[in-house]
């Protein structure tokens, strides 16, 4: 295997590499949590919340008028049992009988409304539970694949390492320092450009014959004049 090659072949190791770590943080970021996920689940606490405070206010409005019952019939089976008889005490009573009544229905509009209320939170509850229930499914059935996918990548890059150790033992340390230099100065980590129908790459420069023969027999390395690789021709 020439300079070139080895460097090369490096370098579809290096590239495979950095592709699996970056998609593996990309997988660990997305099974940490899910943002569409946490909206629904906030969503859901609110109906929640909404159709607790709702009912809690239906309950009282209950027990108000429950309380209003028992103090009109009470009132009325004093008006009506013959124990008044002064007619002032018992028109005082007529009047405040009027008052409670009135009280009543205007607490009648308030009961009704309060249950519209109710109703309709409670439907809204359920659709919010409903679609996060939905929600987590999809999110355990994304992470599972997402696990199975970290897992078989977790593997494959094992593999590399592995490949790529016993490569780097056939390649002098010069070599070395020079291909990790250039990679560390290109944004896509690329040190070795193939050439490709008489151009690199990378860049797209035409190498003139004597780099592209050098690129071929490997003895000294070809490096591109414009883009800086080292240049591989198969
Ligand atoms: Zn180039």
């Amino acid at each position: 295997m020439s300079r070139a090659e080895s460097l090369y072949r490096l370098q579809l190791l290096d590239s495979e590499l950095d592709r699996a770590r970056k998609r593996l943080s990309e997988i660990e970021i997305l099974l940490a949590g899910n943002p569409a996920l946490e909206h629904t689940r906030a969503e859901a606490a609110r109906a929640e919340k909404a159709l607790r405070l709702a009912s809690a206010e239906l309950k009282s409005l209950e027990l108000d008028a429950q309380a209003l019952d028992d103090k009109i019939a009470g009132e009325e089976q004093r008006l009506y049992s013959g124990a008044i008889r002064n007619p002032k005490e018992m028109l005082d009573l007529q009047h405040e009988l009027d008052v409670l009544k009135q009280r009543r229905v205007a607490l009648d509009e308030q009961l009704l409304a309060a249950m519209e209320q109710v109703e309709q939170l409670r439907a809204d509850e359920l659709r919010c539970r409903q679609a996060l229930a939905q929600a987590e499914r999809n999110f355990a059935d994304d992470s599972a694949h997402l696990r199975a996918e970290r897992d078989k990548l977790k593997v494959a890059v094992e593999g590399h390492l592995e490949q790529r150790e016993a490569l780097c033992r056939s390649i002098s340390a010069r070599d070395l320092d020079l291909y990790a230099a250039i990679r560390a100065k290109k944004p896509n980590g690329v040190a070795v450009a193939l050439i490709k129908a008489g151009a690199c790459s990378q860049c797209g420069e035409t190498p003139s014959s004597q780099l592209v023969q050098q690129a071929h027999t490997g003895a000294a390395l070809a490096i591109c004049s414009n883009c800086g690789r080292i240049l591989y021709a198969q």
